[in-house]
C-alpha cells in the first residue's frame, strides 16, 4: 500500500493538465504537474471532474494556487517523491503570491515539435506533437522483462515526416486512423538506427482539428512467409524473480525460491518463465535462420496444446524436428510473427 503522509495542503502552480480520462475501473480523473518549488515537481491526479475547467484555467494563466484537503501518497513512479491526490473534498483557491516563480519543468516539453524536429532530439526527452494518424496495426501483447504487456504500432505523419508511435495499455485501440490527435507527454527512442515515439504513463491524446497535407506514409515491405522443416532448433527458458524481475536460478526439485537479487522468497510456481530461441528452416529454394520470441512461441504451444513442453526445452525442440513442415512469417529482422504447422 502506499504510505499515507499528514499533511493536506498544497501551494504552487499547476502544469500540463492532462484531458479527462477514463481509469480501468470506469471512473473519470485527469492528471498534472503541480510546481510546489521553484523546481520541484509532484505528480497530481484528480478524480473530480468538476475540477477539470478550473484547473485549465489556472494552468494557463500561471495562477499562484494552494490547494486544500488533498491527500498526499508515495509516488509509485519514484518511491522517493510524492503524488497528490486531489478529490471532491478537496478544494483550489487562487492565492495572493508565492515565494518561487512559475516555471517550465525541464523534463516535460510542453511545446509542440514537428516530426523533423524530433529526429534531432536525443533518446528518452519527453515531446509533444501533432499528428494525423495514417495507419494502425493490429495490438500485440509483448513481454517486457517478464510481464506481458498490450501493444499498438502506428503511424503518425505532420508535414515534415512520418514517424512510428507505440501505443502501451490504456492508449491501445484509442486513436483511429485518419483523425489528428495533439499527443502529450511522448518519449523519443532510437532502435535500429530508426528514431520513433513511445507512449509513457504520462502520455494523453485529444483529438485536434483534422490536419491535412502530411508527408506520405513509406512504402512498407510485407512480412516474408516460408514453408520447410526445421533443421536446427535451439529454445531456451528464462527464468525471473516474480518480484523484482531479475534473473533466477531456480532447483526445479524445491517447491521455494529465495531471490539472490531483492531477497524475497516465494513459491517457485511464482517465478515467471519466457522462453525464446533459434530455427533454422529449410525448404527446397531456400534456408533462412530466425529468432522467436515468447509470444509467438507460446502462441503455438497453446495451439498445439502442449502446454506440459512448456518446462521441457529438450522436449519442444524434439517437437520441432520431427514435424515434417512448418509455415513460418517473419519480419526484415528475421524475427517470426507466426508460426504453424503446414
Ligand atoms: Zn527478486
Amino acid at each position: 500500500m502506499a504510505k499515507r503522509e499528514r499533511e493536506d495542503e498544497v501551494a504552487g502552480y499547476l502544469h500540463a493538465v492532462s484531458p479527462i480520462k477514463i481509469s480501468k475501473s470506469n471512473n473519470s480523473y485527469f492528471v498534472g504537474k503541480l510546481q510546489t518549488d521553484t523546481n520541484v515537481f509532484k505528480k497530481m491526479v484528480c478524480f473530480d471532474q468538476s475540477k477539470h475547467s478550473s484547473f485549465h484555467e489556472a494552468t494557463a494563466a500561471k495562477t499562484p494556487i494552494k490547494i486544500c484537503n488533498v491527500r498526499k501518497v508515495q509516488s509509485r513512479e519514484d518511491s522517493a517523491k510524492v503524488d497528490v491526490l486531489v478529490n471532491a473534498k478537496s478544494q483550489m483557491h487562487v492565492v495572493r503570491s508565492l515565494t518561487f516563480q512559475h516555471h517550465a519543468d525541464d523534463n516535460v516539453d510542453d511545446e509542440n515539435k514537428s516530426l523533423a524536429d524530433i529526429l534531432h532530439i536525443p533518446e528518452k526527452n519527453k515531446v509533444s506533437v501533432s499528428v494525423k494518424v495514417l495507419e494502425v496495426e493490429k495490438d500485440t501483447v509483448v513481454d517486457v522483462r517478464g510481464t506481458l504487456m498490450q501493444k499498438q504500432d502506428i503511424l503518425i505523419a505532420d508535414s515534415t515526416a512520418t514517424m512510428k508511435l507505440s501505443l502501451w495499455d490504456n492508449l491501445v485501440n484509442t486513436l483511429e486512423p485518419l483523425k489528428s490527435y495533439k499527443i502529450e507527454n511522448t518519449s523519443t527512442r532510437f532502435f535500429n538506427n530508426v528514431k520513433f515515439l513511445t507512449s509513457t504513463k504520462e502520455t494523453t491524446a485529444e483529438q485536434i482539428e483534422p490536419i491535412e497535407n502530411v508527408a506520405p506514409a513509406p512504402i512498407k515491405k510485407e512480412n516474408q512467409k516460408l514453408t520447410g522443416n526445421i533443421t536446427q532448433v535451439n529454445i531456451n527458458k528464462n527464468i525471473t524473480c516474480g518480484n523484482c524481475r531479475k534473473k533466477a536460478t531456480v532447483d526445479q526439485t524445491t517447491l521455494m525460491f529465495r531471490c539472490n537479487f531483492c531477497a524475497m522468497k516465494q513459491k517457485v510456481t511464482s517465478t515467471i518463465t519466457t522462453l525464446h530461441g533459434n530455427l533454422n528452416i529449410k525448404s527446397d529454394d531456400r534456408a533462412e535462420k530466425l529468432t522467436i520470441f515468447h509470444a509467438q512461441l507460446t502462441a503455438f504451444i497453446v495451439g498445439q496444446n502442449l502446454e506440459d513442453l512448456k518446462n521441457d526445452t529438450e522436449r519442444l525442440e524434439e517437437f520441432f524436428l520431427n514435424k515434417e513442415s512448418f509455415e513460418v512469417s517473419f519480419d526484415d529482422d528475421k524475427i517470426i510473427q507466426s508460426i504453424q504447422l503446414a
